[in-house]
């Protein structure tokens, strides 16, 4: 290999991803040329001049393309920059005896019943689940299974159609709003099937890592600090280091040092949810990339490095084991959508900047746009990021700046059709 095709990398996204930027900074950084191949129909994609148009949807034809592609321009690597391609990703890899997760387990990071199969028959512990089909009786589902319970997709992320039921009477409308939100995602009924799982309480965490060769190096802990006790699972405030005690830390990273090996995960970055209760750490998930949203702009590496361009120099094969994040405390709060309607105003940006150790503020929903909370949405109303000596003092600058900022919500009026 040359030593310009050793330095050239695909990076798979949608066009909605929150993760673009960082990415492509990264790679202009680290002097790497980019290839971004982008789901989107191939008409769009030469309209827009797009050198890599790819259907998500239709993995074949995708991955002719990509073979197609490194055959004419040698690729170093092919990563996907969130969940929508890993699959895509790590099937390109091994086409293209590029070092990745093997597809099997690509899949298993993102079919959340194949996860918890292969997590508990590798005794990673993880909770009581069963799946059942979304063509079932919801009422006899509700006898089937034990309270308090989890219902959730198997192939959405973000916590969407995640919902809490602590009884029967409140199973039935949890399954068919979730049952809702799947055929309006375009699932098929007698070809979908959904998870029921107990409901683990506990404090939640969640783990920033990177295998190489199945090994895992933790880059950071981070808890959050806000209840996640349903109905519904917002995400909010996380912040780093975590102020668990050491051995809890160490349990926390074991168990997902465990539930990579059982998925079969080897390589690349990894992004788990557990919680923590006196029984120890349990999974909720592991998925086969680097942490969401604008959230891994808080992380920063020995001399500066981003978490992005850490993935990427481990992905062209540069040794990064001796990495480690800066000692500051660090934090960001993924802003909730307190109410459904369109974004009329945000008010109190300017005052929320100026909170000691706030770092940044970027509200990422559009103004006259519709906002759509949990369990049906898919984003924030943005981040706020916060560092200091601290994780308490970072936390505490992230809800003051919180409380400052208004967002102005108007109902959207229901359409009218004539009769
Ligand atoms: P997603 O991939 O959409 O994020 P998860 O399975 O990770 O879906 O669930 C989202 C959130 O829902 C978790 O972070 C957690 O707060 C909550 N949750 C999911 N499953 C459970 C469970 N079995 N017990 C308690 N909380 C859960």
């Amino acid at each position: 290999m040359t030593e310009q095709t050793s330095r050239r990398i695909l990076l798979l996204m949608s066009p909605a991803t929150y993760r673009a930027g960082a990415f492509l900074n990264a790679a202009r950084h680290l002097h790497l040329e980019v290839v971004v191949g982008i789901d989107l129909p191939e008409t769009l994609a030469e309209y827009w001049h797009v050198p890599l148009g790819l259907d998500f949807n239709d993995p074949e034809a995708s991955l002719r393309t990509i073979i197609d592609y490194h055959r004419e321009h040698p690729l170093a690597a092919v990563l996907s920059v969130d969940d929508s391609a890993s699959e895509l990703a790590a099937r390109a890899c091994a086409a293209l005896h590029l070092p990745h997760n093997s597809p099997q387990a690509a899949e298993a990071a993102r079919d959340k019943l194949l996860m918890r199969t292969l997590m508990s028959r590798g005794g990673a512990p993880c909770p009581v689940f069963r799946p059942f089909r979304l063509s079932e009786d919801p009422h006899w589902i509700a006898n089937q299974v034990s309270y308090p319970c989890v219902v959730k997709p198997l192939r959405l992320s973000g916590s969407r159609g995640v919902i809490r039921a602590n009884n029967p009477q409140e199973f039935v409308p949890a399954f068919l709003r979730l049952k809702r939100l799947l055929l309006s995602e375009g699932y098929v009924e007698g070809e979908t099937s959904i998870l029921v799982e107990d409901f683990i309480p506990g404090f939640e965490v969640a783990l920033e890592g990177l295998l190489t060769d199945g090994q895992l190096k933790v880059l950071a802990l981070f808890d959050k600090p806000d209840p996640l006790d349903g109905p519904f699972f917002e995400e909010t405030i996380y912040v780093t280091p975590s102020r668990l005690p050491e051995q809890t830390q160490a349990e926390i990273a074991r168990c997902v040092a465990l539930a990579s090996a059982s998925l079969g995960l080897r390589t690349g970055p990894v992004h788990a949810e557990l919680r923590v209760n006196e029984q120890g750490p349990w999974m909720l998930e592991i998925a086969g990339r680097s942490i969401g949203g604008l959230c891994s702009t808080v992380l920063e590496f020995g001399s500066g490095l981003c978490l992005e361009e850490l993935i990427l120099r481990h992905a062209i094969g540069e040794d990064v084991a001796g990495v480690e994040r800066e000692e500051q405390a660090a934090g960001v709060m993924m802003i909730p959508i307190p109410a459904a309607g369109l974004l009329k105003g945000v008010h109190g940006v300017e005052e929320a900047r100026q909170v000691p150790l706030i770092t940044g503020i970027e509200i990422t929903a559009k103004l006259n746009y519709s906002l759509v909370p949990l369990p049906e949405g898919a984003s924030y109303l943005g981040f706020i990021f916060a560092r200091g000596q601290t994780p308490a003092e970072v936390e505490a600058a992230i809800r003051q700046a919180h409380r400052l900022l208004h967002f102005e919500i108007r109902p959207e009026l229901p359409i009218l059709r004539p009769v």
